[in-house]
């Protein structure tokens, strides 16, 4: 199949699908039933056996509880990641100062995750059609995810801390997608604030080129995204620490369960929706 194909059909999903746009029934409030979630997507992809994906293996990566593509799928042949921006409406209304979230970004954080997924099950069936097969690793039942140190972990979990066996991050960076920045999310050529998703598969779909070689090479350490941080989770030196950004995002479920969310870090800043530029 050309990868031309599947992104036109694509695309298309993200335009018609009504799972892309506020409904009246979920909306918070009903000015925002109707508003669309996402824009169309940017893809990267990996070569299945890229050497960088034993290198997410290493603890000061993901750690040795990463899976590779063939461990999840043994005839995998490429790696599709991809990231979904959020629209102009959903990034504009998080622009606020002050730490409370946005109706309509905490729809984007719930309503927009689940979307993400439909829209894996979508290029998945998509795929099928063609006979290539796949596996979305997050919605794969063996797919793992933990936060909080726990010392009766074992074996490659026994250290592990917010983190899980598939990262999409990660991922995105070795298919070309973009590279980190201070906050820790992924700055691609659409931004930050958007999320992440992918899929192993069967054909062989050509690898994205990576135009960085550092990890951090997009990001200008202009420190916008720490100014941003309600809960004082960024620093320069450090980056983005997990534990206290985890504990924000779970004090806002107390005001807007079962929704929550925060996105500070991710909207009012230079890389909110492209690679920002630098000034030398
Ligand atoms: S706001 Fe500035 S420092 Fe923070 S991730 Fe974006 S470019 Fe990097
Ligand atoms: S999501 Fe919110 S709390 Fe977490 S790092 Fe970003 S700005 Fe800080």
């Amino acid at each position: 199949m050309k990868k031309e194909d599947m992104e036109k059909q694509a695309a298309q999903f993200v335009a018609e699908s009504r799972r892309n746009v506020v409904s009246l029934e979920e909306a918070i409030a009903p000015e925002l039933a109707g508003a669309r979630i996402f824009d169309p997507p940017v893809w990267g992809y990996g070569d299945a056996k890229d050497p960088m994906f034993q290198e997410l293996k290493k603890k000061e990566a993901v750690g040795p509880q990463f899976l590779l593509p063939e461990e999840w799928l043994p005839k995998a042949n490429s790696v599709m990641s991809f990231f979904l921006p959020f629209t102009e409406e959903v990034r504009s209304s998080n622009r606020t100062p002050g730490p409370e979230p946005s109706a309509l970004w905490l729809h984007a954080r719930i309503e927009g995750q689940r979307f993400v997924m439909a829209f894996c099950k979508e290029i998945q069936k998509i795929l099928g059609i063609e006979g290539i097969e796949s596996v979305i690793p997050a919605a794969d039942g063996r797919f793992c995810s933990v936060t909080k140190p726990d010392p009766k972990r074992v074996g490659n979990w026994q250290d592990a801390s917010y983190t899980s066996n598939w990262s999409e991050r990660h991922v995105a960076f070795v298919c070309g997608l973009g590279t980190f920045g201070l906050s820790k999310g992924i700055i691609t050529e659409k931004g930050m604030a958007g999320r992440l998703g992918s899929l192993i598969v069967t054909e062989t779909f050509e690898a994205r080129k990576r135009k960085y070689t550092d990890l951090y090479e997009y990001c200008t350490r202009c420190g916008a995204c720490i100014r941003r941080c309600p809960a004082g989770a960024i620093s320069m030196e450090g980056g983005k620490r997990h534990s206290p950004c985890d504990t924000f995002l779970e004090s806002t479920k107390k005001t807007y369960a079962p929704r929550y969310g925060c996105g500070k870090c991710q909207t009012k800043v230079p890389c909110e929706s492209r690679i920002p530029k630098r000034n030398y």
